[in-house]
């Protein structure tokens, strides 16, 4: 029989931890940020156009790098047809259900919170139809399913504002209060999910955290190959903490 365990245990060997918060590394989405800026470029922007909208803690599970192994399942999982595009959507609900049963309550303490209520997904703006990563929250990770609701719709704005952060961009059912794990797949300037977060707060979401299942970089990009090659340095462990800086082990 499947097990998340079984299903996850390959994405050990290329998964990417990271690197955590500090000189050159953005203490948001922990991307490259320039020596002596706390954020890189566009988390900057989207707290300066969002202010206190922007989510309260943001977790990348992994590096997702251009050209490489687990940038293309977070492609393929959605892109290709059939078997293959099973097998992928598997895999990765198993990586995105195992973090989850480690992690989400560091995350939940990181953002003061006793848990997380709700958990909904970042909608397509692009319009598709069942998109396969709320499929997969919504239906396949144990961990999520019975609390997955959807919340948020993008606005007849969204097509038009490419991938600025916008807090127009989709718009949320009423919370009351409710502290809210908003997941997507891929991180690459963040706005999407911080413009999502910001319509949950606008809404009356409590605490809004983010898990993203990769941040994509491009190693051909300015000192980029630098910041991966560091991060490579630490060997990737489901055990060692996304959101502090220890091991579970
Ligand atoms: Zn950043
Ligand atoms: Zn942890």
């Amino acid at each position: 029989m499947a097990t998340v365990e079984g299903l996850s245990a390959r994405y050990a060997n290329f998964l990417v931890h990271p690197l955590l918060p500090g000189t050159g590394v953005c203490q948001v989405c922990r991307g490259p940020a320039k020596p002596g800026c706390p954020a890189c470029w566009q988390c900057h922007e989207a707290r300066r156009i969002l202010g206190s909208g922007v989510a309260d803690a943001v977790v990348p599970l992994s590096l997702s790098l251009k050209n490489e192994q687990y940038a293309n399942e977070l492609w393929r999982y959605k892109n290709t047809a059939g078997p293959q595009r099973q097998y992928f959507r598997m895999g990765l609900a198993a990586v995105l259900w195992r973090f989850l049963v480690l992690h989400e309550g560091c995350l939940a303490a990181h953002c003061a919170v006793p848990g997380f209520d709700v958990v909904t997904t970042v909608p397509s703006t692009s319009g598709r139809e069942g998109h396969p990563l709320r499929t997969m929250v919504a239906e396949m990770v144990g961990v999520t399913r019975d609390r997955h609701r959807d919340l948020l719709t993008p606005t007849p704005d969204a097509a038009t504002l490419a991938r600025a952060a916008s807090a127009s961009r989709y718009t949320s059912s009423v919370l009351w209060g409710e502290s809210v794990l908003l997941i997507d797949d891929t991180w690459t300037t963040g706005h999407h999910v911080q413009s999502a977060a910001a319509a949950l707060k606008a809404s009356g979401a409590g605490s809004v955290a983010a898990v993203v299942l990769g941040r994509h970089l491009n190693t051909t990009y300015g000192d980029t190959a630098t910041h991966v090659e560091r991060a490579r340095l630490r060997r990737f462990s489901w055990d060692a903490c996304a959101v502090r800086p220890w091991s579970h082990a």
